[in-house]
This record gives C-alpha cells, structure tokens and sequence, in this order.
C-alpha cells in the first residue's frame, strides 16, 4: 500500500508515500505545480470559470448547476461537460502542469449528475450521434478523457490518475462514466470518499470492495477526509474514525490512502492524533492481517519523525 497527503497547501510533509496538490480544486482558482507534488485538477466542477462564462453552466430539467441548487448533491458550479473552449483550454492547461510535476490525478471529469446536460449544444450533439442519451453521455466522457490521457500520458509522459465520484453502481446514469472504458486510459484510479464522519466503517468498507471488483487491476486509491478549508474541528472525522476505516480499508484491498487537509500543520497534527490513539492501535492488529498491519506500522513510523 501507499499513503498520500492531499493538500490545499504546496508543502510536502515527512511520513508519507507521495504529496499530492490541489493545484486546481472545484473552487476554480489556479496555483502553480509543484516539481515534486503530484497535480490534482478539477475539470467542469470550477467556480471561477462558471462566474466568467455563467452561459457555460451545465443544464437540466431541474436547473442548472449552480452551487445553489438544491435538486443535486452539487458542492460547487459545474460547467457543461461538452463545452468545445473549457474543454479545450483544459487540455492544455492539464499537458502544461503535466510537464511541470510528476503526475496528474484528476476530478470532476463528468456530466453535472441525473439529466445533465441538456443546452442547445448537448441536445444537438445527441441528435446528431444517433445513440441512446446513455450512450452518447458515455462517449462524450470517454473520448475527452482519451484526449486527456493522450495529452497527459504520451506527450507530457507523466503519470495519469482518473478520479470518480463513490457511487459503484450508477455512474454511468449519473455522470456519463464507465469505468471499463476509463481502465485503459488512466494509470489507476482514486475514488473521494470525503465524509465529515466515518462512524460506520462497514458502508465504507463494502464500497471500497465493490470498487476493487469494478476496476478488476487497476490500482484503485481512495481520499478520506481529515479536515477542508475552514472546518470547525469539532465537526470533523475523529483520529479513532479515521484509523479505523484506513484498516478496514486496506483490509477490503485497497491500494493507495490519502488524507485531505487544508494546510501542512493541520497533516502534522493528524499524524500526531493518530499516534494518541494508543487503545484504537492496539485493537485494530486484529482486523485484517498484513493489508489492516500497514496502516498501524504507517503511524508507528511517525512516533519518530513527528514531535
Ligand atoms: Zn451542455
């Protein structure tokens, strides 16, 4: 297994695997790569570009996807997925920080969600595929992340990591994604699985099983929340919740965790916090054998290099 920070901040902290940056999360906003942190770009989720171009937003018979609206589980704005100048801008937005860092891991690859999109543009391109609505979602997704891979994996010659959303079973209905078509194109995949708490470990542990069934043997790495720009602390996944289902994870064949945090100091205090919980440590050596062993001897080698 490997361990990763994933950070709002440009700062490596010791004791883990690999850094990786959010050199462009869903807000929109662009910070310069890092030569020795990996790159994490959100693509259509961006509110930046959603506030310059507003007609760009994506579309449905319940509104468009703004921040605001309510019908959808949507955190941030989302543009249309078939935007010809985002699309275009992004590939060689992504090709640029490709060259610049050692690998791209990407987000927000998708349409909006349920029904999206339906602008004149997406309506026409519909039509004129002669496939099912399904079906040609799919082939709109497919083929620009072929573009991307293309861009990302044989000109820029870096690593390329597709991220999905957690739903095992629907993201083709939801997002236009199928991962059988995505396997080839992507290096491995990481799955978000951002939740506030992780107090049923079992549900977290059955989605990472089905997710290592779908994506058969791509290596398959998943984000948990430690603590997000702003968070009251209090309102966050406790160290106990999080070294649990890091085992349980890794029991269930996970292959890579990463730890989100804001900033580099707030990384550090979760490895301390991790390091406290001396009880939780020693119940979970039962969970798992060698796979659940790696998470606890991850904090174990931080009771040296964290003060
Ligand atoms: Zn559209």
């Amino acid at each position: 297994m490997k361990f990763g920070t994933y950070m709002f901040e440009n700062k490596k902290v010791p004791g883990f695997d690999f850094d990786l940056f959010r050199v462009k999360p869903e807000v929109g906003r662009r910070m310069p790569p890092e030569p020795d942190m990996y790159s994490n770009i959100a693509i259509f989720g961006d509110n930046v570009t959603a506030r310059n171009h507003p007609d760009w937003i994506s579309q449905s018979a319940l509104g468009p996807a703004w921040r605001t609206n309510d019908n959808f589980n949507v955190r941030w704005d989302i543009l249309c997925a078939t935007q010809p100048e985002h699309r275009a801008e992004q590939l060689d937005y992504m090709e640029d920080v490709a060259r610049k860092s050692p690998g791209i891991w990407l987000n927000s690859i998708h349409f909006a969600d349920h029904g999206h999109c339906i602008c004149p543009r997406c309506k026409a391109l519909h039509e004129k595929s002669g496939l099912s609505w399904y079906e040609w979602r799919r082939k709109e997704i497919t083929e620009y992340m072929a573009a991307t891979s293309e861009r990302v994996r044989d000109r820029a010659k870096s690593q390329f990591v597709i991220g999905v959303l957690p739903d095992p079973v629907t993201n083709y209905e939801r997002f236009g994604v199928n991962f059988d078509d995505l396997a080839p194109l992507t290096d491995e995949f990481l799955v978000v699985m951002f939740s506030k708490n992780y107090a049923t470990p079992w549900y977290w542990e059955m989605l990472t099983r089905n997710f290592k069934k779908l994506f058969k043997d791509v290596k398959l790495n998943i984000a948990l929340y430690v603590i997000g720009p702003g968070d009251d602390p209090r309102e966050t996944p406790t160290a106990s919740e999080l070294l649990t289902v890091s085992v349980r994870m890794a029991r269930a064949g996970v292959d890579g965790l990463l730890y989100l945090t804001d900033k580099a100091y707030q990384m550090v205090e979760f490895q301390k916090q991790m390091i406290a919980q001396k009880d939780a440590r020693e119940r979970l050596k039962s969970y798992g054998g060698k796979a659940g062993q790696e998470v606890l001897d991850l904090v174990t080698s931080w009771e040296k290099i964290v003060e």
